[in-house]
This record gives C-alpha cells, sequence and structure tokens, in this order.
C-alpha cells in the first residue's frame, strides 16, 4: 500500500538533497529539543528554504500547494522540523505580501542565497491565542526607527532560525479585528544577531520535542524604520494570510497520520497480523480516515480564492484525525507501543500539539464560525 502524498517538484527534491534519511535517523534524538546542527545545515543547502521563494530573489518558485506537499513530506519524518518549515514558509508568505520591494529583496535574498531561516514569534506569557493581550512593545524614536522590548514565548525554532517576525504593541489606534490581532500591533522583523535579542530557553514540551519552541527576549532592541513589516490594520490580515493561501497545520498533521498507519501497518506484518481480518479492517478504517485528511488538505491548497475557511478546517479535522489514527494504532501495537520512547507515543503527542497551534482548535472554530455568520 502506498499512503505518500500526490507527486509533485517536491519529493525528487527530497529525493536529491536526502533530508528524509537525515531527519529519520535522527528523530528518535529529542535531547537537545531541536533538530542538529547538521540537520540545519541540509535545510539551508537543500533549497527546502527557498522552495516558495519567486525566481527573481532566487528561489524555487513552486506554489504553495508545492510547499504543502514538502511540509507533508517533512512531517512524515519529524513532526517538529515540519512546524518549523511550515513557519517559515508562512513568514515568508507574509513577507512577499505585505513587504516593500525593499524588504522582499532584502529578507527573500537572505533566504535563498544565505539560507537564513524565519520564525514567528506572537505569542506571550498571558496573552491569549487571540493576540488581543500583547505586551510587547514598540516605541518610536526620535531619532528614526523603534525601540523593542519585551518577552515571547512558545517561539517555534528559537535559536534555530535567524529572523524573527515579532508581534508588538505599537501604540496607534486600538481595535480588535475580526478575532485575531489588533490595529494597535505591529510586525517587525528581528535580526538575531543584532545587540538586544537573546533566546532565553526552550521548553521543555510533551509534543514536538525536537522543534527548538522557546523563549526569546528583546531588551532594548533597536529596529530600524525598514525593519517594521506591518502596522495598524495590516498587522491582523498578515497574521491571518498564509491561511488565505491554503497554508495549513493540516498539511503537518497528514504527515503525522501518514507516519502512524504505516508504523501500523508495519507492524501488522511483523506479527503475521495483516492475514487477520479484524486487524486488517481496523488498518482500512485507518486508511479511510487517513484519506480524508489528505482530502481536506488537498481542498485547502486547491481551493478558489480566500482559502482561509478550507485552511482552518483542515488544520482542525486533520490535526484531531491525526490524533485518533495515533490512538488507534497504539491500541493496535498494544504494550508494545507503552514503552515511553515508542515512535507511536511520539506521534500521538505531536499530533496533540498541532490542536494546540497555530491558532488552537477552539479558536480556528470560532474563526471559521464568525465568518459564515457575517456571509
Ligand atoms: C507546539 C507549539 C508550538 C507553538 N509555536 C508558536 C510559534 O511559533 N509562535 C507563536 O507565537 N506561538 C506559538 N505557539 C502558541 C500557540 O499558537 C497559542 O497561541 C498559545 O499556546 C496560546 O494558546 P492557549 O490555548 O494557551 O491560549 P488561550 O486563548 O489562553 O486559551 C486557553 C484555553 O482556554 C480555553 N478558551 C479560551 N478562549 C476560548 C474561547 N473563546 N472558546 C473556547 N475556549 C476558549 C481553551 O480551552 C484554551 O485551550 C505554539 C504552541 C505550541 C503548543
Amino acid at each position: 500500500m502506498d499512503w505518500s502524498s500526490t507527486p509533485s517538484i517536491t519529493p525528487g527534491l527530497l529525493k536529491r538533497t536526502e533530508v528524509l534519511a537525515a531527519l529519520r535517523a535522527e528523530v528518535g534524538d529529542d535531547s537537545s529539543g531541536r533538530p542538529s546542527d547538521a540537520l540545519i545545515a541540509a535545510l539551508r543547502t537543500a533549497g527546502i528554504l527557498r522552495l516558495p521563494i519567486p525566481a527573481e530573489y532566487g528561489g524555487l518558485d513552486a506554489n504553495w500547494r508545492d510547499a504543502s506537499v514538502m511540509i507533508t513530506a517533512l512531517a512524515r519524518a519529524d513532526a517538529s522540523v515540519g512546524i518549523i518549515v511550515f513557519l517559515h514558509y508562512a513568514a515568508i508568505s507574509r513577507i512577499i505580501a505585505y513587504g516593500s520591494a525593499e524588504q522582499r529583496k532584502r529578507f527573500l535574498t537572505a533566504v535563498a542565497r544565505d539560507g537564513r531561516i524565519f520564525a514567528s514569534s506572537w505569542s506571550e506569557p498571558g496573552s491569549d491565542a487571540a493576540k488581543q493581550k500583547i505586551s510587547t512593545s514598540a516605541i518610536r524614536l526620535a531619532e528614526g526607527g523603534w525601540e523593542l522590548n519585551g518577552a515571547k514565548t512558545f517561539t517555534t525554532g528559537a535559536g534555530v532560525a535567524d529572523l524573527y517576525l515579532v508581534l508588538t504593541r505599537t501604540g496607534e489606534e486600538d481595535e480588535a479585528q475580526g478575532s485575531y490581532g489588533r490595529s494597535n500591533q505591529g510586525i517587525f522583523v528581528v535580526d538575531s544577531t543584532r545587540p538586544g535579542f537573546v533566546v532565553e530557553g526552550i521548553l521543555d514540551l510533551s509534543g514536538m520535542r525536537r522543534s527548538a519552541t522557546g523563549l526569546i527576549r528583546l531588551s532594548g532592541y533597536t529596529a530600524e524604520a525598514r525593519d517594521m513589516l506591518t502596522h495598524s490594520h495590516a498587522t491582523p490580515d498578515a497574521i491571518g494570510y498564509p491561511h488565505t493561501l491554503g497554508l495549513t497545520l493540516g498539511s503537518v498533521a497528514l504527515g503525522v497520520a501518514e507516519d502512524a498507519l504505516e508504523i501500523a501497518v508495519e507492524m501488522g506484518r511483523r506479527r503475521m497480523l495483516l492475514d487477520n481480518p479484524l486487524y486488517r479492517h481496523h488498518i482500512f478504517e485507518l486508511g479511510s480516515q487517513l484519506a480524508a485528511i489528505r482530502g481536506v488538505v488537498q481542498s485547502a491548497a486547491e481551493a478558489e480564492g480566500d482559502r482561509t475557511g478550507p485552511a482552518l478546517t483542515a488544520k482542525v479535522f486533520g490535526s484531531e484525525t491525526a490524533e485518533m489514527i495515533c490512538r488507534t494504532a497504539q491500541g493496535l501495537a498494544g504494550s508494545a507501543a507503552f514503552s515511553r520512547h515508542h515512535a507511536l507515543n511520539r506521534l500521538a503527542q505531536d499530533a496533540r500539539a498541532l490542536t494546540l497551534m497555530g491558532p488552537p482548535n477552539y479558536l480556528c472554530r470560532e474563526l471559521v464560525a464568525s465568518r459564515v455568520a457575517e456571509r
């Protein structure tokens, strides 16, 4: 049986670079809370980071559907790296859509030529998931530019990424917009090599344990005026922008579910249970759930116009169905999968992490339902 995703330019790229083999070799090692330096170097040189960047900046000019297939392929080997690359692509989409000509050239070239990695720092201790209560401040300086101060939590890729999209309070007119972000906020591109930027540590999470999800702090960080990506009403729009393209964490959930089903099939083969009708029927059910995830993820990538509704739906359905697939596969494995380091336990926790992040599922439901109500 082939559970893999639809072919595109992505598998070819991965095959050439052998990144998947490197990922599979180290996926069980979460001791440092992040991928190895060698793996990060492979991502930088392989072309994966520049996949969706337009050719004029040195990218591979792939569309967002191909980017989504790449995320699934990576997530199938290591969901933690899947979310790092997902957030990197999401940031790139915002630079393309909201950046000035100078910013597009500066930042997209930095990724395509120098292999820079992007992360996004919205969340803060005490801020809610809808980002209505952001404390990190951006104060305009008399001599030009801005001073940034504040602490961010749950930044995926902390210490791995080079450039961070940081959400701040700018003190402009204050309105809630939709259910996500406010108009008194701005997004800055923060360079981790500049003074005032510190990674304060990696969180000891129970899922996505190699995603370098951690804390960053800005203390008197000086951003130039040209480092501001958005302000005012553009900020809430920019936060949600990747969804309009069909980018969805459902593509990570798909990779997790593919991996879990493959393990269930392999376990059945090893224990000679694939001849058992009961086991086979469980496998069928898992396969049909997986096909449903693939369907919603693909339809998000192919929907006409604004893909926000399909993308958020794919995220909720994909993450929760991946959780169910992992749970059933754990049941099929019996006591063997109760060992703490069994791959199915990692996958189940990775699927759960997807329900909690970017935006959490309860908020996705709210965002989709409020759009339906507005129609
Ligand atoms: C693995 C992982 C990676 C992440 N990576 C990033 C990242 O790179 N960058 C970043 O900025 N953030 C990141 N996050 C943060 C994430 O996106 C959330 O925004 C953040 O965790 C806050 O969510 P919360 O559910 O705790 O927030 P809250 O809004 O405080 O919600 C807490 C709980 O209250 C309940 N609740 C609150 N409001 C409602 C409501 N209206 N309806 C129903 N229930 C409600 C829900 O049960 C909810 O789970 C990551 C999180 C995880 C787990």
